[in-house]
């Protein structure tokens, strides 16, 4: 039987470490911990097979909701509640000209008791500014 399920690698765009076909919450938030620790972050894909399967999809769904919820309130280092936003970088690029304009590009999650920073690019699922923010296409 071939396995289906999420992917989880690196980076959006870096398949040098990737892992496929995971199915249930607990190899994933391993595998995730694992990415986290090394890479100090992780990208989570669906994987498009699944899709003819929507009860495995569900249970990955909720899985990964799980997981999120998990992975934004607890350190992935230290397991300390409140590991949450403490810091923001602008400079999210121009779809026209790609200057880095204003907007937030990542937000900058930190632990309190350990100091383990973890940043997450792109929180609002955008790659690039409309030019109306930017200060070189609309100054
Ligand atoms: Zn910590
Ligand atoms: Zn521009």
């Amino acid at each position: 039987m071939p396995t289906h399920g999420l992917i989880l690698r690196k980076e959006k765009d870096d398949f040098s470490d990737i892992v496929k076909g995971i199915t249930n919450a607990e190899v994933l938030y391993k595998t995730f911990k694992l990415f986290s620790s090394s890479y100090s972050k992780a990208f989570i894909e669906t994987d498009m097979r699944a899709m003819y399967n929507p009860m495995r999809m569900k249970v990955i769904e909720k899985a990964t909701f799980k997981l999120l919820d998990k992975i934004n309130t607890v350190c992935p280092e230290c397991s300390t509640p409140g590991f949450g936003i403490t810091d923001s970088k602008k400079g999210l690029p121009c779809n026209v000209c790609n200057f880095p304009t204003r907007s937030v590009s990542s937000h900058i999650f930190s632990c309190k008791k350990c100091s383990y920073l973890k940043e997450e690019k792109y929180p609002n699922g955008k790659f690039f500014e409309d030019p109306m923010h930017c200060d070189v296409c609309n100054p």
